[in-house]
């Protein structure tokens, strides 16, 4: 089943003009719960991984498996996010365990389908994964959606419509934050999903700012962001990955695409 965002309730553009350059897409990948196959999107599913490569590890707790967390085809997404020349699959893991220096630890894996042959079979989870570090298997239902800058508008500008963004919400109930401006939830491309000042990394390798390639998000449901809940969502419950990242919060990751082998970074909750 489809997922369809319902359209912003005003017209962003129209009331501030001044956002129009900070207009971008994202898709969302709006993960319910399923038995996907290796051959589909999924969020932690089975990835098609082959036999021939080993299964990567913790570098921290060598010997533990990573998990699977997202696994993108690229012909069940919009051409938001530039896949490597040659590569269609898009596959990321990270290591559930408690770290000493940092919380979930990552990898992004980017790959062709038609050379992976035959399959590896996704090893067990660890049994002291952290709690709610481990994705639910979930089909995904990608859906491109706009956005505007929230917490990436520069400050100046902030400043400027701060007044006229209050203004807005007192005649119409719609904050220009939660119901206006970023989608909440997992997705790939478009602004990532901060909860706080961001922080883009820089690549260790050229310096330059990254771009954001993906926000892995607790859930998508947040009380005061229901103007982005599906048309098929309302009134009915379903399940989506189970994450508890962090506060609720999420986990960013940004890569480097104009250096060889695209550096990759993350960042992890509040
Ligand atoms: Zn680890
Ligand atoms: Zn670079």
């Amino acid at each position: 089943m489809t997922r369809r965002t319902p359209p912003r309730p005003l017209n962003v553009e129209e009331l501030f003009p001044e956002l129009t350059p900070f207009r971008t897409e994202t898709v969302r990948l709006h993960p319910r719960a399923g038995r996907p196959t290796c051959r589909d999107s999924s969020v932690g599913g089975p990835l098609l991984w082959p036999v021939r490569e080993p299964w990567p590890e913790c570098p921290e707790h060598p010997g533990s498996p990573m998990v699977a967390v997202v696994q993108i085809f690229r012909a069940d997404v919009p051409d938001t996010v530039p896949f490597p020349q040659g590569r269609d699959l898009l596959q990321v893991l990270w290591c559930p365990r408690r770290h000493a220096s940092q919380w979930v630890v990552p990898l992004v894996h980017w790959r062709s389908a038609e050379e992976v042959g035959e399959v590896r079979r996704t090893p067990r989870t660890p049994a002291d994964a952290w709690y709610g570090q481990v994705p639910r298997p979930c089909v995904v239902h990608p859906e491109t959606v706009t956005e505007y800058a929230s917490w990436d508008l520069p400050d100046e500008l902030w400043d400027a419509l701060d007044a006229r963004f209050e203004q807005v919400e007192e005649e119409t109930g719609w904050n220009y934050q939660y119901h206006l401006s970023t989608a909440p939830g997992t997705k790939l491309g478009g602004y990532p999903g901060w909860s706080q000042e961001p922080r883009w990394p820089a690549c260790q390798v050229c310096g330059a700012p990254m771009d954001h390639l993906l926000t892995v998000d607790s859930t998508e449901e947040h009380d005061n962001r229901q103007a982005w809940t599906p048309v098929e969502d309302r009134d009915v419950t379903w399940e989506g990955a189970g994450l508890s990242l962090g506060d609720l919060d999420g986990v960013r990751l940004f890569e480097c695409r104009t250096c060889p082998g695209r550096p990759f970074a993350h960042h992890y909750g509040v």
